[in-house]
């Protein structure tokens, strides 16, 4: 695993609350206790944390659940920003060289936070991480939660427009994800478009769960990029009219293994779809989802995926030097990348 470590990466698909470590939430609790604030019940968030640890499978519901518990915990924007720098500081730990970070801006009005002081205090940790040297780029991409209603979707992108304005480039794009049983994802497609028009990239959840139709309204968008696409084959649920479009288009998908098989949506690491689009030859990028809830790192996934598969180091340095393609950024930017992993690329050997 130490390789895989010091092997250069790229993280495209983190959702900050879902990367919380626990180091964080120990640092937000005595946060709370020096500041006499009321602490939430996190005991659930433990034990699942535990059995996580422990090898166990859970399910795509249950981490929903997980979500609300640490919402609880991360109600004011002095939590956000700490998590946030956190999560940069543990990525660029190990080896994260271009971080793309997903969140969905909340307000709550206890804490006096709101939805532009939320996105604030994630890029006030951005700009710090970077003012402190830290070898890794990060942007930032704001989350349209599908559980929510039609209004708060346009009203982030509003929101996205503004902040792609004025972060100095770190603002690049919308991510749509949430709960896939909740509301028909297709009303959200009119929301999506206005916001690609407005030079917004698109990350989306496509196929977490079966449902052709929807699937196919979301593909054929087409995102710039695919998050999880576990249901778009025909023999798991999905149809060939789905996997067409989207090898035609080479619409890249972040794989997140260990995501897919605690939430249980995957059934084992040999049969996930990373296989079939990796042998494919289309567009790969291996990600952590949410690595506080599945207890994982971007290392581990790469070594998940290497030892799976069969892949050997060669091969993974390939699936992560073509990562640089996928990345929401300018051709400058990849460039310095590849550079960089050039440069990285001797110190391996
Ligand atoms: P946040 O946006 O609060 O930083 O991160 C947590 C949120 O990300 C969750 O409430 C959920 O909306 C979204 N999320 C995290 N992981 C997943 C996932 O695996 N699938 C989907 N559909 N959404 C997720």
């Amino acid at each position: 695993e130490a390789f895989y470590k010091r092997l250069p990466k790229i993280e495209l698909h983190a959702h900050i609350n879902g990367s919380i470590s626990t180091e964080s939430i120990e640092e937000l609790l005595a946060k709370n206790q020096e500041k006499g604030r009321p602490q939430p019940d996190i005991e659930a968030l433990r034990q699942w944390k535990a059995k996580v640890e422990n090898g166990e499978q859970m399910t795509l519901d249950g981490c929903f659940d997980m979500f609300k518990l640490i919402h609880q915990l991360v109600d004011n924007s002095e939590a956000v920003a700490i998590v946030t720098r956190n999560v940069i500081r543990e990525f660029a730990e190990d080896g994260v060289k271009f971080l793309e970070l997903r969140s969905t801006p909340r307000d709550v009005p206890e804490t006096g936070m709101t939805k532009r002081s939320y996105i604030e205090a994630v890029l006030s940790s951005i700009k710090q991480c970077k003012e402190e040297g830290s070898d890794i780029t990060v942007r930032f991409l704001l989350t349209i939660d599908r559980g929510r209603d039609l209004q708060t979707a346009h009203e982030t992108v509003q929101l996205a427009r503004e902040y792609q304005a004025t972060s100095d480039g770190v603002v690049v794009g919308i991510d749509f994800s949430g709960d896939p049983n909740k509301n028909d994802a297709r009303q959200y497609i009119p929301v999506l478009q206005e916001a690609r028009k407005s030079g917004l990239k698109l990350a989306i959840h496509v196929a977490e769960i079966p449902n052709v139709a929807e699937n196919l309204s979301l593909v054929q968008l087409p995102p710039d990029r695919i998050g999880h696409g576990t249901f778009l084959q025909p023999e798991v649920g999905g149809s060939e009219e789905l996997v067409e479009t989207v090898g035609k288009l080479r619409t890249p998908i972040e794989l997140c293994l260990t995501s897919n098989l605690v939430g249980q949506t995957v059934k084992s690491f040999d049969i996930h779809h990373f296989k079939y689009w990796y042998e494919r030859g289309h567009p790969c990028v291996i990600c952590t989802d949410d690595k506080g809830i599945f207890a994982t790192s971007l290392s581990q996934e790469y070594q998940i995926a290497a030892s799976t598969f069969n892949l050997t180091r060669e091969q993974m340095w390939e699936l992560s030097f073509g990562s640089i393609a996928c990345i929401f950024a300018d051709d400058e930017t990849k460039d310095r990348l590849r550079n960089l992993w050039a440069q990285e690329r001797s110190k391996l050997q």
